[in-house]
């Protein structure tokens, strides 16, 4: 059965481009009815932290990628890394190296100023090298001829000389297993069919084959994604806005929205550009991939937010709403139904942030008039209309009718002989506090008629 797996080093939140892969290793998993593995690759102590460990769960369960192995932790399997080193070690197909730091870095330059790429020389491969005792590293012996061919599922085949490849360093003086180890263990361990990850990576690739190659592990098929851009072209980075995935969180898009959007960006079907979940999982292929890189666009993402907004069901997105709510400190308990709330202003909002800063007047009563809606509508000829109307609402037994909301509206309008604006913009003002609202007649009945009334006084005052 096919088996994926995400690996996120913990140093850092989970960006967008993370989330892509993801969701990439995530739904290529799903579409063929196999499981996905979440795998912390915690080996660099000194980046690592816990933090990012939490942010990275964090952002996996509220983007709704659910993993059905792990996580596993690599810092906890060292036993099992470091047995493989030894095995390879009795088997000669990896030798210890005694070089010194200095020796290495001479070398080093050496080959720069030749203009060679540099590698190890392999001075100590040759197996007549006396161990006195000093600190050594485990070097893995790569293999000096041939070449290793990288079937990409996206990429196509990519050829590397394996005169191109180092003897890497697979175990540290310090007796820790190095990063490229650690992967290739992992994926033979834990049955990975398919490595989906970033292209950045793709350079470990033929290293990583020849050493799963030398412990007669099989070669997952991999597929590396390239990279996400900014707008302007750059490598996409923090100077875009925001890049974590919980920043779209609080910035209010949907899980759905950044899913929507980061599934398309670099993958299509056609022209479709809304999928559902479970569309994405039935018409997801690696193979439809895009192989160049994908531009960010956050005006595109905000059309997908709203998209979703104003057609999940409302008490869906009413739940999302709610953060946002007590993110804005807006106390929700006397009030009408978030659900509520949505269905009026979903048309109205591209993001679930804007969507409760817009409703506070719902729930709150407004501190003090929009200085430009009021200077319009209020102050210099609304008074007539304001008594009047309130007149009518106030003697309104059943608020809960929207349609006996609006005739008490029309009603005054028409015995003022005045256009229904000459009411209704000084009305909204008066209960809302702004000049824009959703229409007056749902606006008072959610607003409730004992606080649409004293809104009402405060106009008149
Ligand atoms: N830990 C690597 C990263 O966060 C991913 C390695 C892999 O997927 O093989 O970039």
């Amino acid at each position: 059965t096919v088996k994926t797996r995400f690996a996120p080093s913990p140093t850092g939140y989970l960006h967008v481009g993370g989330a892509r892969t993801a969701l990439y290793s995530w739904l290529h998993a799903k579409s063929q009815g196999g499981e996905f593995v979440l795998r912390i690759e915690d080996t660099d102590l000194e980046r690592s932290t816990q933090e990012a460990v939490d942010a990275i769960l964090e952002g996996m369960k509220w983007a709704g990628l659910d993993w059905d192995e792990g996580p596993y932790f690599q810092t906890q399997r060292f036993d099992r890394y470091n047995e493989l080193v030894d095995q390879l070690l009795a088997e000669d197909k990896a030798y210890k190296c005694y070089c010194s730091r200095e020796r290495l870095d001479e070398l080093r330059a050496a080959q720069m100023d030749a203009k060679e790429s540099p590698r190890y020389d392999g001075k100590c491969s040759h197996g007549d090298i006396e161990d006195t005792g000093a600190d050594f590293v485990v070097r893995f012996r790569n293999p000096k001829e041939g070449s290793v061919i990288v079937d990409d599922k996206i990429r196509g085949k990519v050829e590397f000389a394996n005169t191109e490849l180092d003897d890497l360093i697979i175990r540290r003086t310090d007796g820790s297993p190095t990063y490229n180890f650690c992967v290739v263990v992992d994926d033979w361990d834990m049955g990975i069919t398919n490595v989906v990850r970033g292209e950045d990576h793709l350079n470990n690739t033929p290293r990583q084959i020849n050493i799963l190659k030398a412990l007669g592990a099989p070669v997952p098929q991999y597929a590396h994604v390239a990279m996400i851009l900014g707008d302007d072209g750059a490598k996409l980075s923090k100077r875009h806005g925001a890049v974590g995935v919980m920043q779209y969180r609080d910035d209010g898009y949907l899980p759905e929205a950044l899913l929507n959007y980061l599934v398309r960006l670099g993958w299509s079907h056609g022209d479709q550009e809304i999928f559902s979940t479970e569309e994405m999982i039935k018409l997801f292929s690696l193979d439809a991939v895009n192989k160049a890189p994908s531009a960010f666009n956050t005006e595109k993402l905000q059309w997908v937010n709203q998209h979703y907004i104003k057609t999940l069901a409302p008490e869906y997105v009413a739940s999302h709403l709610e953060w946002h709510m007590a993110d804005q400190g807006i106390d929700i308990t006397n009030g009408p139904a978030l659900a509520e709330i949505v269905k009026v202003l979903a048309e109205r909002a591209k993001t679930l942030k804007e969507l409760a800063a817009s409703s506070r007047y719902f729930f709150e009563d407004y501190a003090d008039f929009d200085a430009t809606a009021a200077k319009k509508h209020l102050r210099p000829v609304a008074k007539d209309a304001l008594v009047k109307v309130q007149e009518k609402l106030a003697a309104i037994a059943d608020w809960s009718d929207a349609e006996v909301l609006h005739a008490a509206i029309n009603d005054t309008a028409t015995e003022l002989e005045v256009g229904m604006g000459k009411v209704g913009m000084p009305l909204r003002v008066a209960i809302t506090g702004a000049g824009q609202s959703p229409s007056l007649d749902v606006t008072l009945k959610l607003i409730g008629k004992e606080r649409s009334l004293a809104g009402i006084d405060k106009a008149l005052a």
